[in-house]
């Protein structure tokens, strides 16, 4: 279940313009996690559609990842003021939604430490982390979790885009 189109559950809805469901196929057997939409997504309503999407998409073609085949979504749904990481709290009140879509996927790719911290629940450092498989219950069974640099951490870091592809072709494979 969604969250309700007037869903006042954190303080992240009274600055939206819209809340930004996943995008892509719910079916699918991987996912991307994102940390929270930005003010492109926030208008429309659309996860990874703003700079940072633009790097997605080019590294998620090179890998043969089609958008409309896996799910690709954000830790909290509603954009936070100034482009802020989300508080703890914002995605505690978020996470069930999130949890409902990650069931039934075998692969999840969490972009960012953000996302990361979220779905494994402890603080991590991420070159200590970057582009580990583990092993991780939601809830409703295993899957693999991955964590790697969020696309806009690969702006100005080669090094760092280099690891995001690696772990979108890991993705791939997954399906
Ligand atoms: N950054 C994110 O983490 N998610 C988006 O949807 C857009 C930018």
């Amino acid at each position: 279940m969604p969250p309700e189109p007037d869903c006042r559950r954190c303080r992240l809805s009274e600055g939206r313009t819209n809340i930004v469901h996943f995008s892509g196929d719910s079916g699918s057997k991987v996912a991307l996690v994102g940390e929270a939409p930005g003010a492109q997504e926030d208008v429309r309503g659309v996860p990874f559609v703003g700079r940072a999407g633009k790097i997605l998409d080019g590294l998620m073609a090179e890998a043969g990842l089609d958008r409309e085949r896996i799910m690709i979504t954000n830790t909290v749904k509603c954009r936070p003021p100034g482009n802020r990481r989300p508080r703890p709290d914002e995605m505690a009140a978020c996470r069930p939604f999130l949890h409902e879509e990650l069931k039934g996927k075998r692969f999840v790719l969490a972009l960012g430490l953000s996302a990361a911290e979220d779905l494994l629940g402890k603080k991590m450092v991420m070159k200590d982390v970057c582009n580990r498989q583990v092993k991780a219950d939601l809830g409703h069974g295993d899957m693999t979790i991955m964590v790697t640099y969020h696309p806009s951490a690969c702006i100005y870091r080669p090094a760092a885009k280099e690891v995001l592809r690696d772990a979108l072709k890991v993705a791939a494979s997954y399906l």
